[in-house]
Protein backbone atom coordinates (compact mmCIF):
# COMPACT_ATOMS: atom_id res chain seq x y z
CA UNK A 1 0.00 0.00 0.00
CA UNK A 2 1.60 3.20 -0.46
CA UNK A 3 1.95 6.30 1.50
CA UNK A 4 0.22 9.87 0.59
CA UNK A 5 1.78 12.62 2.78
CA UNK A 6 -0.87 15.46 2.96
CA UNK A 7 0.29 19.04 4.12
CA UNK A 8 -2.64 21.17 5.87
CA UNK A 9 -1.75 25.09 6.30
CA UNK A 10 -2.79 27.34 9.12
CA UNK A 11 -5.85 28.46 7.17
CA UNK A 12 -7.38 25.11 6.57
CA UNK A 13 -7.59 24.12 9.99
CA UNK A 14 -8.11 28.00 11.08
CA UNK A 15 -10.60 26.81 13.51
CA UNK A 16 -12.86 23.37 14.74
CA UNK A 17 -15.34 23.19 11.95
CA UNK A 18 -12.53 23.36 9.46
CA UNK A 19 -10.25 20.82 11.50
CA UNK A 20 -13.31 18.64 11.17
CA UNK A 21 -13.12 19.19 7.59
CA UNK A 22 -9.62 18.16 7.22
CA UNK A 23 -10.39 14.82 9.46
CA UNK A 24 -13.20 13.69 6.72
CA UNK A 25 -10.49 14.34 3.80
CA UNK A 26 -7.79 12.30 5.40
CA UNK A 27 -10.10 9.65 6.26
CA UNK A 28 -11.72 9.43 2.27
CA UNK A 29 -7.59 9.40 1.51
CA UNK A 30 -7.20 6.57 3.95
CA UNK A 31 -10.41 5.05 2.47
CA UNK A 32 -8.86 5.27 -1.06
CA UNK A 33 -6.77 2.53 0.08
CA UNK A 34 -4.00 4.52 1.17
CA UNK A 35 -1.69 4.92 4.25
CA UNK A 36 -1.62 8.77 5.17
CA UNK A 37 0.77 10.75 7.13
CA UNK A 38 -0.50 14.08 7.51
CA UNK A 39 1.91 17.55 8.58
CA UNK A 40 -0.43 20.31 9.89
CA UNK A 41 0.63 23.72 10.39
CA UNK A 42 -0.42 25.72 13.58
CA UNK A 43 -3.99 27.10 13.91
CA UNK A 44 -4.64 30.38 11.24
CA UNK A 45 -2.56 33.24 12.79
CA UNK A 46 -1.75 31.49 15.86
CA UNK A 47 2.55 31.59 15.17
CA UNK A 48 2.11 35.57 14.55
CA UNK A 49 -0.14 35.80 17.63
CA UNK A 50 2.78 33.47 19.68
CA UNK A 51 5.80 35.54 18.16
CA UNK A 52 3.65 39.29 19.49
CA UNK A 53 3.12 37.84 22.37
CA UNK A 54 7.16 37.16 23.06
CA UNK A 55 7.74 40.56 21.59
CA UNK A 56 5.55 41.99 24.69
CA UNK A 57 7.60 40.65 27.06
CA UNK A 58 11.31 41.18 25.51
CA UNK A 59 12.41 43.05 22.28
CA UNK A 60 14.97 40.43 22.02
CA UNK A 61 13.44 37.08 23.36
CA UNK A 62 16.02 34.62 23.75
CA UNK A 63 16.22 32.69 19.99
CA UNK A 64 15.47 28.58 22.88
CA UNK A 65 12.01 30.25 24.10
CA UNK A 66 11.02 31.69 21.45
CA UNK A 67 11.26 28.13 19.40
CA UNK A 68 10.04 26.56 23.00
CA UNK A 69 6.89 29.21 22.48
CA UNK A 70 6.29 29.05 19.07
CA UNK A 71 6.35 24.83 18.66
CA UNK A 72 3.84 25.06 20.58
CA UNK A 73 0.88 26.21 17.79
CA UNK A 74 1.33 22.83 15.86
CA UNK A 75 1.15 20.75 18.68
CA UNK A 76 -2.42 22.12 19.37
CA UNK A 77 -3.63 21.13 15.62
CA UNK A 78 -1.85 17.83 15.56
CA UNK A 79 -3.82 16.76 19.17
CA UNK A 80 -7.15 18.38 18.16
CA UNK A 81 -6.70 16.93 14.37
CA UNK A 82 -6.10 13.83 15.60
CA UNK A 83 -9.19 13.57 18.19
CA UNK A 84 -11.47 14.47 15.25
CA UNK A 85 -10.19 11.73 13.20
CA UNK A 86 -10.72 9.43 16.19
CA UNK A 87 -14.18 11.15 16.05
CA UNK A 88 -15.12 9.90 12.76
CA UNK A 89 -14.30 6.49 14.00
CA UNK A 90 -10.95 6.34 12.63
CA UNK A 91 -7.72 5.73 14.30
CA UNK A 92 -5.18 8.44 14.47
CA UNK A 93 -2.00 9.21 16.23
CA UNK A 94 -0.19 12.94 17.10
CA UNK A 95 2.89 13.59 17.21
CA UNK A 96 5.48 16.19 17.74
CA UNK A 97 8.94 16.60 15.79
CA UNK A 98 11.02 15.07 19.25
CA UNK A 99 8.75 12.23 19.18
CA UNK A 100 9.12 11.41 15.38
CA UNK A 101 12.78 12.75 15.80
CA UNK A 102 12.95 15.06 13.01
CA UNK A 103 16.41 16.00 13.78
CA UNK A 104 18.00 19.51 12.67
CA UNK A 105 20.98 21.29 12.77
CA UNK A 106 22.12 23.68 15.46
CA UNK A 107 19.97 26.36 15.37
CA UNK A 108 17.05 27.09 17.38
CA UNK A 109 15.49 29.26 14.72
CA UNK A 110 15.72 28.74 10.58
CA UNK A 111 17.11 25.09 11.75
CA UNK A 112 17.75 22.75 8.68
CA UNK A 113 16.35 19.30 9.10
CA UNK A 114 19.18 16.60 9.06
CA UNK A 115 17.61 13.42 9.30
CA UNK A 116 14.39 11.87 9.75
CA UNK A 117 13.45 8.59 11.92
CA UNK A 118 11.31 6.82 10.02
CA UNK A 119 10.59 3.79 12.28
CA UNK A 120 7.73 5.49 14.91
CA UNK A 121 6.01 6.85 11.42
CA UNK A 122 5.98 3.61 10.16
CA UNK A 123 5.36 1.46 12.77
CA UNK A 124 2.03 3.23 13.37
CA UNK A 125 0.84 3.45 9.74
CA UNK A 126 1.60 -0.31 9.91
CA UNK A 127 -0.95 -0.42 12.63
CA UNK A 128 -3.69 1.13 10.11
CA UNK A 129 -3.43 4.70 12.04
CA UNK A 130 -3.28 8.29 10.35
CA UNK A 131 0.22 9.78 11.42
CA UNK A 132 -0.76 13.01 12.13
CA UNK A 133 2.93 14.90 12.39
CA UNK A 134 3.52 18.17 13.83
CA UNK A 135 5.11 20.95 10.69
CA UNK A 136 7.78 23.26 11.33
CA UNK A 137 9.46 21.44 14.06
CA UNK A 138 12.54 19.45 14.67
CA UNK A 139 15.01 18.27 17.82
CA UNK A 140 18.52 18.87 17.56
CA UNK A 141 21.04 16.38 18.58
CA UNK A 142 21.03 17.73 22.41
CA UNK A 143 17.52 17.38 22.51
CA UNK A 144 16.43 20.85 21.90
CA UNK A 145 13.23 21.80 20.53
CA UNK A 146 13.70 23.95 17.04
CA UNK A 147 11.81 25.62 14.99
CA UNK A 148 12.61 25.42 10.60
CA UNK A 149 11.92 28.98 9.50
CA UNK A 150 8.34 30.96 9.18
CA UNK A 151 6.22 28.85 6.61
CA UNK A 152 8.55 25.46 6.48
CA UNK A 153 5.59 23.07 7.31
CA UNK A 154 5.69 22.57 3.85
CA UNK A 155 9.39 21.49 4.24
CA UNK A 156 8.53 19.10 6.83
CA UNK A 157 6.32 17.61 4.59
CA UNK A 158 8.23 17.18 1.27
CA UNK A 159 11.13 15.93 4.08
CA UNK A 160 8.41 13.54 5.39
CA UNK A 161 7.27 12.41 1.74
CA UNK A 162 11.38 12.06 0.36
CA UNK A 163 11.79 10.06 3.94
CA UNK A 164 8.87 7.70 4.04
CA UNK A 165 9.29 7.27 -0.18
CA UNK A 166 5.41 8.49 -0.45
CA UNK A 167 3.96 8.41 -3.88
CA UNK A 168 3.05 11.90 -3.39
CA UNK A 169 2.81 15.00 -0.94
CA UNK A 170 -0.18 17.41 -1.59
CA UNK A 171 -0.22 20.56 -0.53
CA UNK A 172 -2.95 21.61 0.76
CA UNK A 173 -3.91 25.64 1.04
CA UNK A 174 -6.03 28.61 0.96
CA UNK A 175 -5.24 28.91 -2.76
CA UNK A 176 -6.52 26.37 -5.42
CA UNK A 177 -2.66 26.07 -7.20
CA UNK A 178 0.15 28.17 -8.51
CA UNK A 179 -0.90 31.05 -10.39
CA UNK A 180 1.11 33.07 -13.04
CA UNK A 181 0.93 35.83 -10.75
CA UNK A 182 -0.89 36.91 -7.17
CA UNK A 183 -4.51 37.09 -8.66
CA UNK A 184 -5.07 40.12 -5.91
CA UNK A 185 -2.62 42.02 -7.88
CA UNK A 186 -3.52 40.48 -11.81
CA UNK A 187 -7.21 40.01 -11.85
CA UNK A 188 -6.93 37.58 -14.91
CA UNK A 189 -3.78 35.90 -13.73
CA UNK A 190 -4.10 31.58 -14.72
CA UNK A 191 -3.79 28.93 -12.72
CA UNK A 192 -1.18 26.70 -14.00
CA UNK A 193 -1.95 22.74 -14.02
CA UNK A 194 1.89 22.40 -14.01
CA UNK A 195 5.17 24.36 -13.38
CA UNK A 196 8.72 22.56 -12.98
CA UNK A 197 10.68 22.27 -9.64
CA UNK A 198 13.06 24.76 -10.96
CA UNK A 199 10.23 27.95 -11.75
CA UNK A 200 8.49 26.45 -8.04
CA UNK A 201 11.45 27.44 -6.38
CA UNK A 202 12.35 30.81 -8.04
CA UNK A 203 8.87 31.63 -7.57
CA UNK A 204 8.78 30.95 -4.04
CA UNK A 205 12.30 32.56 -3.24
CA UNK A 206 11.38 35.76 -5.32
CA UNK A 207 7.97 35.83 -3.78
CA UNK A 208 5.24 33.73 -3.89
CA UNK A 209 3.37 33.25 -0.74
CA UNK A 210 2.40 29.68 -1.69
CA UNK A 211 5.36 26.98 -1.25
CA UNK A 212 8.53 27.43 1.41
CA UNK A 213 10.96 27.39 -0.98
CA UNK A 214 13.00 24.57 0.92
CA UNK A 215 10.27 22.07 0.88
CA UNK A 216 10.66 22.47 -3.73
CA UNK A 217 14.15 21.82 -3.37
CA UNK A 218 14.02 18.28 -1.29
CA UNK A 219 10.92 17.46 -3.51
CA UNK A 220 13.03 18.16 -6.71
CA UNK A 221 16.14 16.52 -5.03
CA UNK A 222 14.27 13.54 -4.04
CA UNK A 223 11.94 13.40 -6.74
CA UNK A 224 8.75 13.70 -4.80
CA UNK A 225 6.11 14.54 -6.81
CA UNK A 226 3.90 17.86 -5.63
CA UNK A 227 0.82 18.48 -5.63
CA UNK A 228 -0.51 22.07 -4.44
CA UNK A 229 -4.61 22.73 -4.30
CA UNK A 230 -7.35 24.05 -2.04
CA UNK A 231 -8.23 22.34 1.39
CA UNK A 232 -11.73 23.83 0.52
CA UNK A 233 -12.76 22.23 -2.79
CA UNK A 234 -12.19 19.68 -4.98
CA UNK A 235 -10.15 21.08 -8.05
CA UNK A 236 -7.26 19.41 -9.20
CA UNK A 237 -4.55 21.87 -8.03
CA UNK A 238 -1.21 22.57 -9.80
CA UNK A 239 0.99 19.39 -10.17
CA UNK A 240 4.88 20.46 -9.31
CA UNK A 241 6.77 18.18 -12.33
CA UNK A 242 10.19 17.52 -13.67
CA UNK A 243 11.70 19.98 -16.58
CA UNK A 244 11.44 17.04 -18.83
CA UNK A 245 7.78 16.47 -18.11
CA UNK A 246 6.81 19.81 -19.50
CA UNK A 247 5.88 19.17 -23.11
CA UNK A 248 4.63 22.74 -24.06
CA UNK A 249 6.60 24.95 -24.41
CA UNK A 250 6.33 28.18 -22.15
CA UNK A 251 8.34 31.18 -21.84
CA UNK A 252 7.13 32.61 -19.11
CA UNK A 253 5.84 30.98 -15.99
CA UNK A 254 4.75 33.55 -13.67
CA UNK A 255 5.94 37.02 -12.44
CA UNK A 256 6.38 37.89 -8.52
CA UNK A 257 6.94 40.81 -6.68
CA UNK A 258 8.52 41.08 -2.91
CA UNK A 259 8.46 44.72 -1.27
CA UNK A 260 10.43 43.25 1.62
CA UNK A 261 13.59 44.35 0.29
CA UNK A 262 16.23 46.74 0.80
CA UNK A 263 19.14 48.61 -0.60
CA UNK A 264 22.33 49.85 0.45
CA UNK A 265 24.91 51.88 -1.19
CA UNK A 266 28.47 52.44 0.11
CA UNK A 267 29.94 55.66 -2.12
CA UNK A 268 33.57 56.04 -2.74
CA UNK A 269 35.02 53.12 -2.28
CA UNK A 270 38.56 52.45 -3.19
CA UNK A 271 38.74 51.46 -6.52
CA UNK A 272 41.20 48.64 -5.83
CA UNK A 273 41.34 44.53 -5.90
CA UNK A 274 39.84 42.73 -2.78
CA UNK A 275 37.28 45.56 -1.51
CA UNK A 276 34.24 43.83 -2.73
CA UNK A 277 35.30 40.58 -1.63
CA UNK A 278 36.05 41.72 1.71
CA UNK A 279 32.58 43.71 2.35
CA UNK A 280 30.52 40.46 1.35
CA UNK A 281 32.55 38.35 3.29
CA UNK A 282 32.01 39.89 6.07
CA UNK A 283 28.03 40.26 5.04
CA UNK A 284 27.95 36.39 4.25
CA UNK A 285 29.61 35.48 7.64
CA UNK A 286 26.57 36.98 9.82
CA UNK A 287 24.79 34.62 7.71
CA UNK A 288 23.05 37.42 5.60
CA UNK A 289 21.95 36.93 2.06
CA UNK A 290 22.75 39.52 -0.74
CA UNK A 291 20.24 39.34 -3.82
CA UNK A 292 21.02 42.13 -6.76
CA UNK A 293 25.05 43.79 -6.63
CA UNK A 294 25.78 46.95 -8.51
CA UNK A 295 29.21 48.51 -8.96
CA UNK A 296 29.99 52.18 -10.64
CA UNK A 297 33.28 53.41 -11.40
CA UNK A 298 32.85 56.77 -9.44
CA UNK A 299 34.99 59.65 -9.07
CA UNK A 300 38.60 60.16 -8.69
CA UNK A 301 39.56 56.58 -8.42
CA UNK A 302 36.67 55.45 -6.19
CA UNK A 303 33.58 52.99 -6.78
CA UNK A 304 30.09 53.26 -5.78
CA UNK A 305 28.19 49.60 -4.78
CA UNK A 306 24.57 48.90 -4.40
CA UNK A 307 23.16 45.60 -2.93
CA UNK A 308 19.81 44.38 -1.48
CA UNK A 309 19.05 42.60 1.02
CA UNK A 310 15.65 41.20 2.71
CA UNK A 311 14.49 44.10 5.06
CA UNK A 312 14.55 42.12 8.29
CA UNK A 313 18.79 41.61 7.67
CA UNK A 314 19.08 45.63 6.75
CA UNK A 315 19.99 46.65 10.81
CA UNK A 316 22.67 43.87 10.60
CA UNK A 317 23.93 44.12 7.18
CA UNK A 318 23.89 48.19 7.81
CA UNK A 319 26.07 47.24 11.40
CA UNK A 320 28.63 45.34 9.29
CA UNK A 321 28.99 48.27 6.71
CA UNK A 322 29.30 50.78 9.43
CA UNK A 323 32.29 49.07 11.07
CA UNK A 324 34.26 48.65 7.85
CA UNK A 325 33.87 52.07 6.76
CA UNK A 326 36.39 53.87 8.09
CA UNK A 327 39.09 51.32 7.98
CA UNK A 328 38.12 50.83 4.48
CA UNK A 329 37.56 54.74 4.31
CA UNK A 330 34.78 55.24 1.91
CA UNK A 331 32.39 58.25 2.04
CA UNK A 332 28.97 57.53 2.96
CA UNK A 333 26.37 54.97 3.50
CA UNK A 334 23.00 54.85 2.39
CA UNK A 335 19.46 53.29 2.66
CA UNK A 336 16.60 52.71 0.96
CA UNK A 337 13.25 50.60 2.05
CA UNK A 338 10.96 51.90 -0.33
CA UNK A 339 12.48 49.05 -3.17
CA UNK A 340 10.84 46.29 -4.38
CA UNK A 341 11.79 43.43 -6.99
CA UNK A 342 9.77 42.33 -9.76
CA UNK A 343 10.22 39.14 -11.02
CA UNK A 344 9.62 37.15 -14.41
CA UNK A 345 10.63 33.33 -13.77
CA UNK A 346 10.11 30.67 -17.02
CA UNK A 347 12.75 27.68 -17.76
CA UNK A 348 11.80 29.25 -21.76
CA UNK A 349 14.47 31.12 -21.20
CA UNK A 350 16.89 29.38 -21.73
CA UNK A 351 15.60 28.90 -25.52
CA UNK A 352 13.94 32.31 -26.30
CA UNK A 353 16.52 35.87 -26.88
CA UNK A 354 15.26 38.62 -26.11
CA UNK A 355 12.92 38.26 -22.85
CA UNK A 356 15.03 40.76 -20.83
CA UNK A 357 14.40 43.30 -23.56
CA UNK A 358 10.65 42.61 -23.00
CA UNK A 359 10.17 43.00 -19.61
CA UNK A 360 12.33 46.29 -19.42
CA UNK A 361 10.39 47.54 -22.29
CA UNK A 362 6.97 46.86 -20.32
CA UNK A 363 8.00 48.24 -17.27
CA UNK A 364 9.67 51.99 -19.57
CA UNK A 365 6.20 52.00 -21.17
CA UNK A 366 4.51 52.12 -18.15
CA UNK A 367 7.02 54.86 -16.95
CA UNK A 368 8.87 52.78 -14.17
CA UNK A 369 12.37 53.12 -13.32
CA UNK A 370 14.73 50.13 -12.96
CA UNK A 371 17.21 50.99 -10.38
CA UNK A 372 18.95 47.55 -10.45
CA UNK A 373 18.85 44.00 -12.41
CA UNK A 374 20.19 40.22 -12.01
CA UNK A 375 19.34 37.40 -14.10
CA UNK A 376 20.01 33.89 -14.45
CA UNK A 377 19.13 31.26 -16.47
CA UNK A 378 15.38 31.33 -15.79
CA UNK A 379 14.41 34.52 -14.37
CA UNK A 380 15.14 37.97 -14.49
CA UNK A 381 14.64 40.43 -11.89
CA UNK A 382 14.63 43.94 -11.61
CA UNK A 383 14.94 46.48 -8.28
CA UNK A 384 11.73 49.24 -8.66
CA UNK A 385 10.41 52.23 -6.54
CA UNK A 386 8.04 50.22 -4.25
CA UNK A 387 5.25 52.35 -4.85
CA UNK A 388 4.90 51.03 -8.65
CA UNK A 389 4.87 47.18 -7.82
CA UNK A 390 1.23 46.00 -9.01
CA UNK A 391 1.48 47.94 -11.83
CA UNK A 392 4.84 46.56 -13.35
CA UNK A 393 3.71 42.70 -12.29
CA UNK A 394 0.72 43.50 -14.37
CA UNK A 395 2.58 44.98 -16.88
CA UNK A 396 5.13 42.52 -17.19
CA UNK A 397 2.24 39.83 -17.05
CA UNK A 398 0.37 41.64 -19.85
CA UNK A 399 3.18 42.18 -21.91
CA UNK A 400 3.78 37.94 -21.92
CA UNK A 401 0.06 37.18 -22.18
CA UNK A 402 0.43 35.31 -19.24
CA UNK A 403 -3.26 35.78 -18.17
CA UNK A 404 -6.62 34.40 -19.43
CA UNK A 405 -8.31 35.59 -21.98
CA UNK A 406 -11.35 37.57 -21.36
CA UNK A 407 -14.22 36.33 -22.30
N1 LIG B 1 3.20 27.86 11.73
C1 LIG B 1 4.41 28.23 11.06
C2 LIG B 1 4.28 29.63 10.48
O1 LIG B 1 3.24 30.26 10.59
C3 LIG B 1 4.80 27.24 10.01
C4 LIG B 1 3.88 27.13 8.85
O2 LIG B 1 2.73 27.57 8.91
O3 LIG B 1 4.29 26.58 7.83
O4 LIG B 1 5.22 30.12 9.90
MG1 LIG C 1 2.54 28.46 3.82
Amino acid sequence: MGIIVQKFGGTSVADATKVKNVAKRIVRTQEEGHQVAVVVSAMGDTTDQLTFLAHEISANPPDRELAMLLSTGEQVSIALLAMAVTELGYQAISLTGTQVGIVTGGFYSEARIQHINDSRILSELDKGKIVILAGFQGVSIDNEITTLGRGASDTTATAVAATLGADRCEIYTDVDGVYTADPRVVPNARKLSRITYDEMFEMAQLGAKVLHSRSVEIAKKFDVPLHVRSSFGEDEGTMVVKDSVMIEEVVISGVTSDKDQAKISLLGLPDTPGIAAQIFQKVADANINIDMIIQNAGQDETADISFTVAEKDLAPTLGIVESLKSNMGFRSISTDKTIAKISAIGIGMQSHVGIAARMFSALGTEGVNIQMISTSEIKISCAIDERHTERAVRAVHDEFELGNVAS
